[in-house]
């Protein structure tokens, strides 16, 4: 058996593992990533991203290839049986607070293959397919990975300072650190149909949720001649039942007609809401599906992946450098954990509205779904595009009662010389202030590897600051407010040293 050693062996190269090896590499610390199939999983699955996961798709430096392929949406509509519009939330389909639309529609599979094309331009990274992980096992000084080359090599192994368990739905790693799945009561069997056509559809430019405890659907068109349908199915049915575009008919006709198309896939899934009840053992941690599920009313599962890699991956590199304490890594899972389980909370909500309560639900929807978006935590995540604050942790600790912005993702406008907020952070501690910095600041903060700004007096950032009462904040290297309580000096002097510099 071959013994190798890295810093981080990553388990799966689905859109969570190849996010976490490329934020990674940025920061320098070489990952092994391990994959059971050879290539990009072909399926269709995630079609929808946010603005705020189309800020980490920036960061990796893949922003404008993804805008290249996915197309912006209006928002989401919830309508009844009959089409008719319940309820819209619109969204800015051009640069809302986050730079960039707000709701963002793709092919998973060609977001995946631009993420590989993108990693394999790193060193650091090595992704291995046909390497399906067998074991997981601690050895305190590090962890060995124990994995079958498929391709003939046989079973080797590996050893890593830290393992990340981004292997999905079934993952092996939660089972190795002990984490089960908790389950948060949702289940429902779901068909989910991608259909191509040169035809142009007629219909607004959002998604769809049509609320029907009979048949609850959803509808969007997700590319130039791609669609996506996806249909509760009844009790008795299966996939089986609609193998063909000739059965599909019947369910597309309000939206398709009798136009030509061509059906790309028609697969059966489960939809369900689940979250792992430990997310960390040691050395060994868990990201993205391996993590937690959600049923995809609002499009957020990959999109928790990516804000899990995020989250951890400049913790770590601190870490590993020796320039942030071990203790860091505990508030990935207070940090992500919480979030992750509010967001499941909202899905699970608007997949209720749609398909519970008979036909006494169907009038209840006509009343109550146009107050919707009274809804706190809707309102702000389809309107404004802001996904909830993270809490939990002392790094992000609220140091008085009216902190409005400890916690909250920093809006991306634009700064001095046409950069946006996250080119400006780029992975580094940032203080941003409306005061003007000394020299004495500026070379305090620099020392630190971090950097002192100016919002510009004319900025969103600017007001932003001043409507959440700060006039200085302490930004971390993944865009969330960690401070904005003091003034100007003691803040930078606050700051910790992490000179861990990004490379693009
Ligand atoms: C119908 C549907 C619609 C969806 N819509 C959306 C949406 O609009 N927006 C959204 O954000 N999300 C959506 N999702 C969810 C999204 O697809 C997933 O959350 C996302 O793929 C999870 O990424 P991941 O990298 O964590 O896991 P996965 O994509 O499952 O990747 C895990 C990888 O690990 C590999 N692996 C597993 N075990 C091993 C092992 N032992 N050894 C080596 N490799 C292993 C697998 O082969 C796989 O490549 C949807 C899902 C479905 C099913």
């Amino acid at each position: 058996m071959n013994s190798l050693a890295v810093r981080v062996v990553i388990v799966g190269a689905g859109p969570t593992g190849l996010t976490a090896a490329t934020l990674l590499a940025q920061y320098g610390i070489e990952s092994l990533v391990l994959e059971r199939w050879e290539g990009v999983y072909p399926q269709p699955r995630a079609v929808h991203l946010d603005g705020e996961i189309r800020r980490i798709l920036g960061r990796l430096g893949v922003g404008e290839e993804f805008d290249a392929v996915s197309r912006p949406a209006l928002g989401l509509r919830l309508v009844d049986p009959n089409h008719r519009v319940l309820a819209q939330f619109d969204r800015d389909p051009t640069a809302g607070r986050n730079g960039y639309p707000e709701a963002n529609l793709f092919d998973q599979p060609e977001l995946e293959a631009i993420l590989r094309r993108n990693l394999a331009r790193y060193p650091e990274a090595t992704v291995r397919g046909n390497a399906e992980v067998t074991d997981v096992i601690d050895e305190g000084d590090c962890v060995r990975v124990e994995f079958n080359d498929r391709s003939g090599g046989g079973i080797q192994s590996v050893r890593a300072d830290y393992v990340f368990g981004c292997d999905g739905a079934n993952s092996l790693v939660r089972g190795r650190i002990g984490g089960r799945m908790r389950d948060l009561r949702f289940q429902q069997r779901w068909l989910v149909v991608d259909i191509a056509t040169t035809a142009e559809l007629p219909h607004w430019d959002g998604v769809h949720q049509v609320c029907d405890p009979d048949r609850a659907a959803t509808y969007m068109r997700i590319g130039k001649t791609r669609y996506r349908w996806e249909f509760r199915l009844l009790p008795g049915e299966d996939a089986d039942d609609y193998r063909d575009l000739a059965a599909l008919r019947r369910l597309l006709a309000p939206w398709l007609g009798d136009r030509r198309a061509q059906l790309v896939r028609v697969a059966e899934y489960t939809f369900r809401a689940q979250l792992a009840d430990r997310w960390r053992k040691g050395r060994v941690f868990l990201l993205g599906d391996a993590a937690h599920l959600t049923p995809p009313f609002i499009g957020q599962g990959m999109g928790a992946g990516l804000r899990d890699a995020a989250n951890l991956s400049w913790k770590l590199a601190g870490v590993l450098r020796a320039e942030l304490p071990e203790s860091v890594l505990d508030t990935y899972e207070q940090e992500r954990r919480p979030h992750a389980h509010k967001m499941i909370r909202l899905a699970k909500l608007t997949g209720l509205t749609m398909t519970e309560g008979g036909e006494l639900g169907n009038r209840l929807r006509g009343m109550v779904a146009p107050h919707l978006h009274h809804i706190p935590g809707l309102t702000r995540m389809v309107t404004s595009g802001e996904s909830p604050p993270l809490r939990g942790s002392s790094l992000v600790a609220a140091r008085r009662i009216n902190d409005r912005l400890t916690g909250r993702l920093v809006p991306n406008d634009r700064m001095a010389h046409d950069q946006r907020v996250d080119d400006v952070v780029g992975g580094r501690y940032t203080v941003i202030t409306r005061a003007n910095p000394s020299t004495r600041d500026r070379d305090v903060v620099r020392q630190r590897g971090g950097v002192v700004v100016s919002a510009p007096r004319d900025s969103e950032l600017y007001r932003w600051m001043r409507r959440g009462r700060a006039s200085t904040i302490v930004v971390r290297p993944d865009g969330i407010v960690q401070s904005c309580q003091g003034n100007l000096s003691a803040l930078c002097a606050s700051l910790p040293s992490f000179r861990a510099g990004v490379r693009r």
